[in-house]
């Protein structure tokens, strides 16, 4: 069986639901589970109710309310008709007459607490599955819509709770069925303490619930149905050549995130990672696009992709002390440690210490600290450039094509060699987009190659 992951563009309307239901209708032979988001924009709307709610807005919050069930009922008269159109309306005046109990207890009490936040967050997922149900009903399919707060376990960090792994995976073994030729569907997002209270699993995290749900199920596939063409080679609104990566593996992906492909957080598949189940990141609007797909070994070698990230600042210290001294690097990033400070890149000579922070950050209380151990300089509106590939850079000539891209541009710092699949440097930020750009020329456009 599949796990297929539909995010709120591809539910948004009846159109989207249309679309995902004709990708669904290829693995319903196999067995399925369809996990979905919120429609599109639900969630945002659901956050504005519960600050509406904590500032004791009433017209606000019911307007809200309101308009939330109406884009529900479109849709899902878009999608279903006679006893399926009953049978969905049915459900979602369920959960709206949840959710109404839920403004009206908070607007008595003047007080939104934590649980209720996640109660309500949490409803769009159970909208627009509902609907997903209706429209599966319609196609005459074998349907079941499960309620993923009986699965997802999860502690009581409300807002972005923590996945209790093992009562999970207990929860769903045997229990949540993805029976041939059926489809059954589920949300993403949410889940319940162990004593059954809603929670959320923190923005953006039904990818993560996909990934949970294809491990528990021992899935051989996780679909993320989405509305880009998978993973680019670098970012297309800067680099109009990017293209569609067709292979990529877990740890390549993993240094990608990093640096800002927003497209799927390694963090959110670690369950599928674990269980070496491949995801496939798909575009509901382009299905015939192969898209990416994430494994644990991907084909093909060379360079896979490119990020750049702006923002950065490079602190340097340097001391003659260093020179032959052991112990000097703890002090130093012990200073990080107590002022909080995330390290990305470092770079040390003998006498010198180079390591960037993201820009976001009064540096000053650092510096102070820094300076009892030697000279600090620290340079603003810098940024790195990542270059990801398996074993790249064991080919020196692929260190030299990299650079002869850019030979006017000054490079402040390098670093190769702490994983072999990934050479940072950092450039002035003014010249990381021709920089990311003239390297990808040399390494991504069909004519140089
Ligand atoms: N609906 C949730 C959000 O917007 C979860 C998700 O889409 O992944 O953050
Ligand atoms: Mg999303």
């Amino acid at each position: 069986m599949v796990v297929l992951k539909f995010g709120g563009t591809s539910v948004q309307d009846g159109t989207s639901i249309a679309q995902a239901l004709d990708i669904v209708a290829g693995s319903l032979s196999g067995g399925l589970l369809l996990v979905a988001s919120a429609m599109a924009g639900i969630t945002n709307n659901l956050v504005s109710l519960v600050k509406a709610l904590q500032n004791g807005e009433e017209p606000l919050a019911r307007d809200l309310l309101q308009s939330i069930a109406k884009r529900h009922f479109i849709v899902l008269e878009a999608v279903a008709r006679g006893a399926n159109l009953d049978a969905g309306r049915k459900q979602l005046d369920l959960h709206l007459s949840d959710m109404e109990a839920l403004v009206k207890g908070s607007l008595l009490l003047k007080d939104c607490s934590p649980r209720v936040q996640d109660a309500l967050l949490g409803a769009g997922e159970l909208l627009s599955t509902t609907i997903l149900w209706a429209a599966a009903l319609e196609r005459g399919w074998e349907t079941q819509l499960f309620d993923a707060r009986a699965f997802i376990k999860t502690d009581e960090n409300f807002g972005e709770a923590a996945v209790l792994w093992p009562e999970t995976f207990h929860a769903v073994q045997g229990k949540l069925t993805c029976p041939r030729r059926s489809v059954s569907i589920i949300q993403g997002f949410i889940g319940s303490t162990l004593a059954g209270v809603s929670t959320v699993l923190g923005r953006g995290g039904s990818d993560y619930s996909a990934a949970l749900f294809g491990a528990a199920l021992g899935a051989s596939e996780i679909q993320i149905w989405t509305d880009v063409d998978g993973i680019m080679t670098t970012d297309p609104r800067k680099v109009s050549d990017a293209r569609s990566i067709p292979f990529i593996t877990y740890a390549e992906a993993a240094e990608l995130a990093f640096f800002g492909a927003k497209v799927v957080h390694p963090a959110t598949i670690q369950p599928a990672v674990e269980r070496r189940i491949p995801v496939l990141v798909k575009n509901t609007k382009n299905p015939s696009h192969a898209g990416t797909k994430i494994s644990m070994e991907a084909p093909g070698s060379g360079l896979r992709a490119i990020a750049g990230r702006a923002g950065v600042t490079v602190v340097t210290v340097s001391s003659s002390r260093m020179l032959n001294a052991y112990g000097f690097l703890r002090r130093i990033f012990d200073i990080f440690d107590r002022q909080r400070l995330s390290v990305d890149l470092v770079a040390t000579s003998e006498v010198s210490v180079s390591i960037t922070v993201e820009e976001k950050r009064d540096l000053r209380p650092l510096v102070r600290e820094l300076e009892e151990l030697g000279t600090v300089k620290v340079e603003e509106d810098c940024a790195i450039v990542c270059l990801v590939g398996q074993d790249v850079w064991k080919d020196n000539s692929r260190i030299s094509r990299v650079f002869q891209a850019i030979p006017e541009v000054p490079v402040r710092l390098i670093s190769l060699g702490s994983s072999d699949i990934n050479l940072s440097f950092v450039v002035s930020s003014s010249d990381l987009d021709r920089s990311v750009s003239a390297i990808h020329r040399v390494f991504f456009d069909p004519k140089e190659n």
